[in-house]
């Protein structure tokens, strides 16, 4: 699957996104929502792919390069994830800080840095002001 696969489901966003990314101008974040969890992910992973490949193609991710390798095999080192935890389900903020201190520094390799938060409306409220405060 690639990222245009979702165009029509996405009312030709892929298609915004990966011109975009070729030409340069991505916004630093993205907040996508919508009914299913389980679809978003499945075009944030495309989406997170189309970020890191190293040989983009008209479509997206080429699905060849060392980065889409390491991507498919989970070993992408520079992504993070940061996801509901605890009993209560909920972001907390020191989860969120700890989250946030891995875009401190520049990558040591020449992947890019990669951040997606799951459910982010699970934040809670001292997460939800930190996260303002970094995206300000
Ligand atoms: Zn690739």
């Amino acid at each position: 699957m690639s990222l245009l696969d979702f165009n029509e489901r996405y009312r030709r966003l892929p298609e915004r996104l990966l011109k975009a990314l070729e030409s340069g101008q991505t916004g630093q974040s993205y907040i996508f929502s919508g009914d299913s969890i389980e679809e978003l992910q499945l075009f944030v992973d495309d989406w997170v792919q189309t970020i890191a490949c190293s040989n983009l193609t008209a479509h997206g991710a080429c699905g060849e390069c060392r980065n889409c390798h390491l991507l498919d095999s989970k070993n992408y080192s520079e992504l993070y994830t940061l996801e509901p935890a605890s009993k209560s389900r909920t972001i907390l903020v020191n989860d969120l800080r700890e989250f946030q201190s891995r875009f401190f520094y520049k990558s040591n390799s020449n992947m890019k840095k990669i951040g997606v938060i799951v459910e982010a409306d699970r934040m809670q409220v001292a997460a939800q002001n930190a996260f303002l405060k970094t995206l300000e």
